[in-house]
C-alpha cells in the first residue's frame, strides 16, 4: 500500500495535520495510523462508582485514540509564545500566533461557535500580581470545555473520514527508510509513503525514542515539571477565573529562587487521576456546560526540573517521584494544606470535615514523604504569595492532591520545517519535544502540512 503522506498518531498534531493536507489538495493520499480507538469506542472505566481508580487498560482512553491526550481534555487554547511550546524557536514568532489563530477559526468552524476567548489584555491583575511578587504571563485562551471540545472532534472526524484513511487500534511497530520514501511497518501490514509526519504525544514517547536510536536520530533531554493540584472552593478564585478563565501565574521562591507556576485552572471543574505507562498521576477538567460544574476550581502548581550532566533522565527523576506517591497512596494521594503544613498527614476523617470536597476520591497521606523538600517548599511558599491575591487560597482546607508531573519528551533534532536528519520526515507535536498543548501541537500540525503542499504542487 503506497500513500503520498502517513501521519503517525491522531492526536491535534495530526488532526491538523490531515485537515490541512486534504484542504489544501483533495487528491492526496493520505493515512492516519492510531494506536489508540476511533472517538466513539473512547472510555474510560473510572466511574467513581464501581470502579474508582486505574485499571490499566491495554490502551488508555484519556491518552490515546482519535483527538489523542486532547479528546477529553479541558479544550484550553492558548494562543501564546509564552507557554505551551516553543515552536516559535522554529516558525518566528508572528508565525506561530497566525498558525493558532488559524486552528482557532477551524474549532470555531467546527462546533466551537459561541464559546468565550479570554485575554489578558490590560487586566489590572497584571499590576496586582506584580505588587506581590507574581507574574502574569500574557496570553488569549479560547475555552472549548471538555464538552464542546468533544463535538469539535466528532465534527472533524466527519470531515475527514472520507478524504484520509484511518486506521484506528493499529500502532505503528518501526519506520524503515525506503529509495523514495519511508515504510510504515505495523504487526501485520507495511505501507508506504512518500512523506512521514510523526505526531505520537506523549503516550509515544517512548517510542520515539526507540525510533530515533535506531534511525539515529539526534536527541536531547527535556525537563519535567514536578508538583500538586490545589482544590479550593471556586469563589476564592472566581475573580481572576471569571476575567481570564486560565491565569498563568509564576513565583520565584525566595529561599531557592525557582519559579513555581500556575498550570492548567480549571474553573467549577474536576480532578483527575490519568495513567501514563503505567504510572498514576493528577490533572483536572471543567466543563463548558453549567449543569456539569463543582463548586471547586483546581489547578496545579509545578516546579520545573532539568537535569543534565551526568544524570540526565529527568522524566525518569520524575518517575520516580511519582512512583513512591503510588507506592504510598496506592494511586493518588490528597492532603489539606493545614495538614501539610503542621507536618501531619491527613486522614479520612480530617478530609471529611473539610469545607472542601474533594472531586477525586485520592488516599489521604503525607505529602512531605513524597515530594523533594525544594520543591515542597517552593509550593508552599507561593501558596502564601497567591493567598494575597486570592484570599483564603493558604486556608487549612485547601486540598493539595499529589503528584503532577508533567513529563516531556526528549527534544529530537529538528530544521525549521520541523524536519529530521531525513527529508520528508517531519515530528510535530508533543512528541518531538517542541510543544506541550493543544494549540501548539495543532499548530505544527499545519504548519508541515502546508510544507508538504508546496512540495506536492502540481499533483492534481
Ligand atoms: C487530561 C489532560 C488534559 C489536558 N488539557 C489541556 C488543555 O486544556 N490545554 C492544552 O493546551 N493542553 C492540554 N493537555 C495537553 C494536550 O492534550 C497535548 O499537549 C496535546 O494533545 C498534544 O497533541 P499531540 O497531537 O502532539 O499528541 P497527543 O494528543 O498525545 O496524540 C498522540 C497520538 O498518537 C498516538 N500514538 C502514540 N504512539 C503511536 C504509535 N506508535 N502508533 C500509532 N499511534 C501512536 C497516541 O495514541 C495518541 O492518540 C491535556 C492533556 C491531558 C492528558
Amino acid at each position: 500500500m503506497k500513500y503520498d503522506v502517513i501521519i503517525v498518531g491522531a492526536g491535534p498534531g495530526g488532526i491538523f495535520s490531515a485537515y490541512e493536507l486534504v484542504k489544501g489538495n483533495e487528491k492526496l493520499r493520505v493515512a492516519v495510523f492510531e494506536a489508540g480507538h476511533c472517538l466513539e469506542k473512547r472510555h474510560c472505566p473510572i466511574d467513581g462508582e464501581k470502579v474508582k481508580s486505574c485499571v490499566g487498560c491495554s490502551s488508555c482512553s484519556i491518552m490515546s485514540g482519535f483527538g489523542g491526550a486532547g479528546a477529553f481534555s479541558d479544550g484550553k487554547y492558548n494562543i501564546t509564545n509564552d507557554f505551551g511550546g516553543t515552536l516559535y524557536e522554529y516558525v518566528g514568532k508572528k508565525e506561530a500566533i497566525d498558525l493558532m489563530k488559524y486552528v482557532d477559526g477551524i474549532n470555531m468552524e467546527y462546533g466551537g461557535e459561541g464559546t468565550k476567548m479570554y485575554s489578558t489584555a490590560g487586566t489590572h491583575f497584571k499590576k496586582l500580581c506584580l505588587q506581590n511578587k507574581l507574574n502574569l504571563l500574557d496570553a488569549s485562551v479560547r475555552h472549548l470545555g471538555t464538552d464542546v471540545n468533544f463535538i469539535v472532534l466528532q465534527n472533524l472526524y466527519g470531515a475527514l473520514k472520507d478524504k484520509v484513511e484511518f486506521y484506528f487500534d493499529t500502532p505503528v511497530e518501526r519506520i524503515e527508510l525506503t529509495e523514495d520514501g519511508y515504510r510504515v511497518i505495523c504487526r501485520e501490514q507495511e505501507y508506504d509513503c512518500t512523506k512521514c509526519i510523526v505526531s505520537v504525544g506523549r503516550s509515544g514517547s517512548k517510542w520515539m525514542e526507540r525510533v530515533c536510536r535506531e534511525l539515529e536520530i539526534p536527541t536531547r533531554s527535556n525537563r519535567v515539571d514536578i508538583g500538586v493540584r490545589v482544590e479550593l472552593p471556586a469563589v476564592i478564585f472566581s475573580h481572576l477565573t471569571d476575567e481570564l478563565y486560565e491565569s498563568k501565574i509564576v513565583y520565584r521562591t525566595e529561599k531557592f529562587e525557582d519559579n513555581v507556576r500556575t498550570f492548567c485552572m480549571n474553573p467549577y471543574g474536576i480532578v483527575v487521576s490519568e495513567n501514563t505507562n503505567g504510572i498514576v498521576t493528577v490533572n483536572g477538567h471543567s466543563y463548558e456546560g453549567a449543569d456539569k460544574r463543582t463548586e471547586n476550581t483546581n489547578f496545579a502548581l509545578l516546579v520545573a526540573k532539568h537535569f543534565s550532566e551526568p544524570f540526565k533522565d529527568s522524566n525518569g527523576y520524575g518517575e520516580s517521584i511519582a512512583r513512591l506517591s503510588n507506592m504510598l497512596g496506592g494511586g493518588v494521594m490528597v492532603q489539606r494544606f493545614g495538614d501539610l503544613v503542621r507536618g501531619r498527614r491527613s486522614n479520612a476523617k480530617r478530609i471529611q470535615k473539610s469545607m472542601v470536597t474533594p472531586t477525586l476520591s485520592a488516599t489521604p497521606g503525607d505529602l512531605s514523604l513524597v515530594l523533594p523538600k525544594r520543591i515542597l517548599d517552593g509550593i508552599i511558599e507561593m501558596i502564601y504569595a497567591l493567598d494575597k491575591i486570592a484570599p483564603g487560597t493558604a486556608n487549612d482546607d485547601t486540598l493539595l492532591y499529589g503528584v503532577e508531573v508533567k513529563f516531556y519528551n526528549m527534544e529530537v533534532e529538528l530544521d525549521e520545517n520541523l524536519e529530521c536528519r531525513y527529508k520528508g520526515m517531519y515530528i510535530i507535536g508533543d512528541g518531538s519535544g517542541v510543544t506541550h498543548s493543544l494549540s501548539h501541537a495543532s499548530a505544527s500540525g499545519v504548519y508541515v502540512a502546508r510544507k508538504i503542499l508546496d512540495l506536492f504542487q502540481g499533483i492534481q
